[in-house]
């Protein structure tokens, strides 16, 4: 069994200790590793009930983060929200997904079913995901029904419809019957870059293609383009679905 030993001049006594279901051995100067090795030996069965249970309580902790996962090389230790990097925490209660703005963090709790199956486990992974999911569609859903709005009001440019959806490649498109669609991953870019696709494809609706007419449209209503695009590139590496 491994141990980490710690020596001190001042210690009468040998002491076993799990932490961090480690083995911690302090022990003062004059002891030799033969009399420690055979006290971790009688104590052994001790031991591993500790560290069992240490490593029960661990895997029950609400801090522990898609990073732990990582090691796994299942996901990636942060998400992008709002433009800014976030950590994903699992926890286990009432299901919801909770977003804080202050510690930068998403919070997704699963319902207490899926603890038994270990956080890094395919089913567990899975289900975070598709929470996740759901709440960057809902939460990008309302912001551009309300700013696609705005911005068709001072554009005078309406769409026959629009709708969120998944796509790899691309944050949105306009097809020649008027209906717009948006990238629900434009949840992870800041809301003045989603302001930017909101009119870009809004001037689609006059300009079916990217040319010099359609570049004045964009910047007659949204001056700031050029820095919103080169946001979008500056970022690429970290707008990808974990
Ligand atoms: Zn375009």
């Amino acid at each position: 069994m491994e141990y980490q030993l710690i020596r001190s001049a001042r210690r009468k006594t040998v002491a076993l200790q799990v932490s961090n279901s480690k083995v911690i051995v302090r022990a003062p100067k004059f002891v030799n590793t033969t009399y420690i090795d055979s006290l971790i030996k009688l104590k052994t069965t001790w031991l591993e009930q500790k560290i069992a249970q240490q490593k029960k309580q661990a895997l029950l902790s609400p801090q522990y983060t898609l990073q732990a996962l990582d090691a796994h090389q299942i996901n990636k230790p942060s998400i992008y929200i709002d433009g800014l990097p976030h950590k994903i925490i699992i926890d286990f209660g009432k299901k919801c997904v909770i977003h804080n703005k202050e510690d930068n963090s998403i919070t997704v709790i699963l319902n207490p079913r899926y603890q038994r199956h270990g956080l890094s486990s395919d089913l567990v992974i899975a289900k975070v995901k598709s929470d996740l999911e759901g709440w960057f569609k809902e939460s990008i859903e309302s912001y551009i029904k309300h700013n696609l709005a705005r911005y068709s009001q001072q554009t005078s440019l309406y769409s026959t419809s629009y709708k969120v959806r998944k796509y790899k490649a691309r944050w949105g498109s306009c097809n020649n019957r008027g209906e717009l669609s948006f990238n629900y991953l434009l949840k992870m870019l800041p809301n003045w870059v989603v302001d930017y696709v909101i009119v870009h494809e809004l001037c689609h609706l006059k300009y079916m293609n990217h040319s010099n007419k359609f570049w004045l449209l964009v910047a007659q209503y949204f001056p700031k383009y050029q820095n919103a695009k080169q946001w979008i590139s500056e970022h690429q590496a970290f707008l990808r679905w974990p």
